[in-house]
């Protein structure tokens, strides 16, 4: 596995640009893309396309040429299989017998991590978060006494609709958007959700984006004001649903939330 870049084409390895010109071909995920990244490097190899939904007989045919041939697998950018396909390659080759090595370099998710100034002495990196409502609430909340700084990967038109997700659900805690990382207009954002969603309505977002939540502080649900997350989750949802998803997010009892969300409805 080679990594590539995830914008600025001058963030690729000496050992990746020595492992592709010696290798017999690349399996890849668009060859159009692939083929660009190794028309930069001035180097000319067969391009085989290749994702995890492919045929298991094709999996098959290129796990059984490794045994005399030389593959590199890379994504469209960054590292392989963070969020893009490979793992199931990987675990054929390996019970194959094949030697797979790793080599690493850029991945969006680490350099947002470490550009965004959250702590990141422990991490959780959660792919993408679900793209309907009810399972970016869900997912939030299942993350939400996490002890760990999270790490999500977004997209442009996405971005508020997961930072009202967050509003709701994590409404105290600290965000950082990490966006177009090494490219012309690089840029990381820290605020509470509700200013950043106030910041992306007047300024909408474009390009790529990983989005960084801060871990709970200290005792997680003591500053945490429940009513408030009980009102913003009535918006949306009945009391029993708006219970459970904030008793799941500030770990405090759902019953008491359950009453506590019929006496705001009907305030
Ligand atoms: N495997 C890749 C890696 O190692 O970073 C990630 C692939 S995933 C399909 C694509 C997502 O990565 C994008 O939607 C975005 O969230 C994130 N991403 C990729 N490049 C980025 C960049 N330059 N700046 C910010 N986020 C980026």
């Amino acid at each position: 596995m080679v990594a590539t870049p995830i914008g600025n084409l001058g963030d690729i390895t000496l050992r990746s640009i020595r492992v592709l010109e010696a290798c017999d071909g690349v399996a890849c995920e668009d060859t159009r893309v692939t083929g660009k990244l190794l028309k930069h490097l001035n180097i000319s190899k067969p391009l085989w396309r290749y994702n995890d939904h492919s045929d298991t007989k094709d999996r098959k045919r290129l796990v059984e040429s490794m045994a005399t041939r030389a593959v590199v697998l890379v994504s469209d950018a960054g590292t392989p299989l963070v969020s893009d396909p490979g793992y199931r390659l990987v675990a054929d080759a390996r019970a194959a017998g094949v030697m797979v090595t790793s080599l690493p370099g850029p991945c969006a998710a680490i350099a947002g991590l470490t550009l965004s100034g959250l702590p990141n002495d422990r991490f959780l990196f959660a792919g993408f978060l679900p793209a309907k409502e009810k399972g970016r609430h869900d997912a939030l909340g299942d993350l939400a006494a996490v002890d760990a700084t999270l790490v999500f990967y977004e997209t442009a038109p996405r971005l508020i609709r997961s930072l009202e997700a967050v509003a709701t659900v994590l409404p105290k805690r600290s965000v950082a958007i990490a966006r177009e990382l090494t490219k012309l207009h690089e840029e990381c954002r820290t605020g509470s959700p509700g200013a950043l969603i106030e910041h992306y309505a007047a300024h909408p977002p474009k390009g790529e984006i990983v989005l960084l939540i801060a871990p709970p502080t200290g005792t997680l649900t003591e500053d945490v004001d429940t009513d408030a997350m009980l009102r913003e989750a009535l918006t949306e949802m009945k009391p029993s649903q708006a219970a459970g998803l904030v008793a799941k997010a500030s770990g405090k009892d759902r019953k008491t939330l359950y009453a506590r969300a019929l006496e705001l409805r009907s305030s």
